[in-house]
């Protein structure tokens, strides 16, 4: 099984794939009762469809994956609707206690941050402790906290994702990801994942993130 480490304490891990780059050919290929003509035809049958977002193919490619990532990430993940997730319950499960720590902080900057956090983590184990419910304790932990989540996605939503969030203006730590995701995909759909890479995947996207 493919696993990525990402961030201090995060992970993508390959659970499943369904289809590859051959997928896509046939399923374009279908269009012209033909079949696969070939690697060198075929591939430029891909960078074909790239380019007049002939999207459709490559949502005969699906990957599920298994991501642990912070929740603020998780947040801005989450607004890709075009994917299936399954997250775990802070209603039904005690939170675990690992939680993001950029690397750029300075010292008193990151003694502050591990305090304020350790704090939250006191109060919650408290209300546990005294009985108040777990949907209701959760209230008072950190974004930096860690979640997990299934994710699965056909190729077509998951390069949209990769356009999204490798661009420069979106944030360094969904952009940690997104590169992850590419990688997989280069191991997984190799002439996919170049033609993506040279044919679609364009920087030019909004440069701040005000919202989620
Ligand atoms: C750098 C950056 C900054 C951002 N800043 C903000 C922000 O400040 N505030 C904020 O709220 N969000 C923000 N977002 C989130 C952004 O608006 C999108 O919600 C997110 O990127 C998901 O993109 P998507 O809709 O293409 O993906 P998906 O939801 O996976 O949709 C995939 C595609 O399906 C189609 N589609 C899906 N649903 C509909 C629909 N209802 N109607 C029509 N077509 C649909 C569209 O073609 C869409 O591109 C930001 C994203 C980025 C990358």
């Amino acid at each position: 099984m493919k696993e990525k480490r990402v961030l201090n304490h995060g992970r993508i891990r390959l659970v499943e794939q369904m289809g590859g780059d051959g997928a896509v050919v046939r399923a374009a290929r279908r269009c012209w009762r033909s079949v696969s003509k070939g690697d060198a035809s075929d591939h430029r049958l891909l960078v074909h469809l790239l380019k007049h977002n002939h999207g459709t193919p490559f949502e005969h490619a699906v990957f599920t994956f298994d991501i642990k990532c912070p929740l603020f990430v998780a947040r801005q993940w989450f607004r890709h609707r075009v994917a299936s997730y399954n997250e775990v319950s802070l209603r039904y499960c005690v939170a675990e206690k690992e939680y993001y720590v950029p690397d750029d902080l300075e010292p008193e900057g990151r003694i502050t941050y591990d305090r304020t956090i350790r704090q939250a983590f006191e109060v919650y184990d408290r209300f546990l402790a005294e009985g108040v419910r777990k949907e209701i304790a959760r209230a008072v932990l950190p974004l930096a906290l860690y979640t997990e989540f299934y994710w699965t996605i056909n190729v077509r939503s998951l390069m949209n994702f990769l356009h999204l969030r490798l661009a420069p203006g979106a944030q360094h730590e969904i952009r940690v990801y997104a590169q992850a995701l590419l990688e997989i995909l280069e191991e997984t759909m190799p002439v996919t994942a170049k033609c993506f890479q040279e044919n679609a995947l364009n920087p030019q996207v909004p440069s701040r993130e005000d919202g989620p």
